[in-house]
C-alpha cells in the first residue's frame, strides 16, 4: 500500500474536468475576478478522456478506490458520459461520483447513470430563491436545482448528497429551512464550513459558521443524534433525526480539521496533481504524459510525490500565513 510521510494511504481521487463554470458563486468564482478577461485554460491544455483514463488506471493500481469528477462545473465538459464509461470500467474503482451545481443535471442524469455513474452530489446553498440567486450570481433558480435533484434520483443516482456552504450573514438564516426541505426525502444535506480556499473569495474567520452552531440550531428544532462514521477518513460528521426523518452531515474543515485521515489526491483539468486542497503548487503529469512517458515512469512520479507528502494545512491554518498563493477551488476541484 502506498502511504505518505504520515502513514496516510492514497485512496480517493478528485478529477477536475474543466476550470470553467456557468455560476459565479461569490465564495468560489467572484465575478469581479472571474470576468470576461479571465484566462481559463485553453482547450488543448485540458487532459483528453484517454489521458484521464490512463492516469486513473495508474492511480487505481496504486490503491485509489473512489473517484469524484468535479470542476469548475463538470457537466460543461462535452461528452462527459464517455469519460464516465471509461472510468467505471477500470478495475479497482468501486465508487464513481460527480459534484455538480445541478444546472445541467436534469438534462443529463439518465445518460450519466447509464454510463456508470454511481451517485451525485448537488450543490445548493439556500432554498430561498433570492439568497440563492445572489450567491450563484448567475440568475439560476432554486426550482431548477430541486428539479434536477428529483430527476437524478429517479435516474438512480440516489441517495443524493446536497452540499450547502454556509456563510455568516449570507445564508446562515436559512439553515433550518434547508434542513426542513430535505427531511423525509432520503437525500442528505451536508452543511459545509466556508473555507479559505484560493485567494479570490475574501475569506475571513468571522464569516465561518462553526458546524457546532449549525447542528445546535437544527437540533433545537428537531433533535439530532450522532451516527458513527461509515469508514475511516469520512469527511462529513453524520447526524440523524431522532424522529426518523433522515440524516444530515456537517463538514468541519475549519473548526475540526481531518487532515490526519486525508487520503485524497486531486488532478487538475490540465493534468497537475495536488496533494492538498490548499496547495500552492503541484506535480505536472501532462508534460511527461505527452512527451511519451510509459506507465512505469508516470507511476514513479505519483509514488514519489505521495511518499513525500506532508500536507496538513487545515490543522496548521492558524500558523500558516493566509497570504499563500493557493490555487483556486474552481481550478483544483472541490
Ligand atoms: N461546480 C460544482 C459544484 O458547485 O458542485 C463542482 C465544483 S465546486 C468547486 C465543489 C464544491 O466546493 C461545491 O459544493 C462548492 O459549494 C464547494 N466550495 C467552493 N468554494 C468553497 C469554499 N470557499 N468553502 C467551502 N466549500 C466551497
Ligand atoms: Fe461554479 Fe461550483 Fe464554484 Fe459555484 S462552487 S462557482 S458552481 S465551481
Ligand atoms: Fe487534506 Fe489538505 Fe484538507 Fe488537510 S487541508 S484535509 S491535507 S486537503
Amino acid at each position: 500500500m502506498l502511504v505518505d510521510t504520515l502513514g496516510r494511504p492514497l485512496q480517493d481521487l478528485r478529477i477536475s474536468v474543466t476550470d470553467r463554470c456557468n455560476f459565479r458563486c461569490t465564495y468560489c468564482m467572484p465575478r469581479d475576478i472571474f470576468d470576461h478577461d479571465y484566462e481559463f485554460l485553453p482547450r488543448e491544455d485540458l487532459l483528453t478522456f484517454e489521458e484521464i483514463e490512463r492516469l486513473t488506471r495508474i492511480f487505481a493500481d496504486l490503491g485509489v478506490r473512489k473517484v469524484r469528477l468535479t470542476g469548475g462545473e463538470p457537466l460543461l465538459r462535452r461528452g462527459l458520459e464517455t469519460l464516465i464509461g471509461r472510468i467505471a470500467a477500470i478495475d479497482g474503482i468501486d465508487d464513481l461520483t460527480l459534484t455538480t451545481n445541478g444546472s445541467l443535471l436534469a438534462r443529463k442524469a439518465a445518460a450519466l447513470a447509464a454510463a456508470g455513474l454511481g451517485r451525485v452530489t448537488v450543490s445548493l446553498d439556500s432554498i430561498d430563491d433570492e439568497v440563492f440567486r445572489a450567491m450563484n450570481d448567475a440568475d439560476h433558480s432554486v426550482a431548477d436545482v430541486l428539479e434536477a435533484i428529483e430527476v437524478a434520483a429517479a435516474a438512480g443516482l440516489a441517495p443524493i448528497k446536497i452540499n450547502a456552504v454556509i456563510q455568516r450573514g449570507v445564508n446562515d438564516g436559512g439553515i433550518v429551512a434547508m434542513a426542513e426541505r430535505f427531511r423525509h426525502t432520503g437525500h442528505v444535506v451536508r452543511f459545509i464550513e466556508f473555507m479559505d480556499v484560493g485567494t479570490a473569495n475574501g475569506w475571513v474567520m468571522s464569516s465561518v459558521v462553526p458546524t457546532s452552531e449549525i447542528v445546535s440550531r437544527i437540533h433545537a428544532r428537531w433533535p439530532l443524534e450522532p451516527i458513527d462514521p461509515a469508514y475511516r477518513g469520512e469527511v462529513a460528521h453524520r447526524w440523524r433525526y431522532v424522529d426518523g426523518a433522515g440524516e444530515i452531515g456537517v463538514i468541519s474543515s475549519v473548526t475540526a480539521p481531518f487532515c490526519r485521515d486525508c487520503s485524497r489526491l486531486r488532478l487538475s483539468a490540465e493534468g497537475v496533481m495536488y496533494t492538498c486542497l490548499f496547495a500552492t503548487g503541484g506535480t505536472d503529469l501532462k508534460e511527461p504524459l505527452r512527451a511519451g512517458a510509459d506507465d512505469q515512469a508516470l507511476r514513479d512520479i505519483v509514488v514519489s510525490t505521495w511518499e513525500a507528502r506532508t500536507d496538513r494545512y487545515s490543522e496548521r491554518r492558524t500558523e500558516v500565513s493566509l497570504d499563500l498563493p493557493k490555487v483556486e477551488m474552481s481550478y483544483i476541484g472541490g
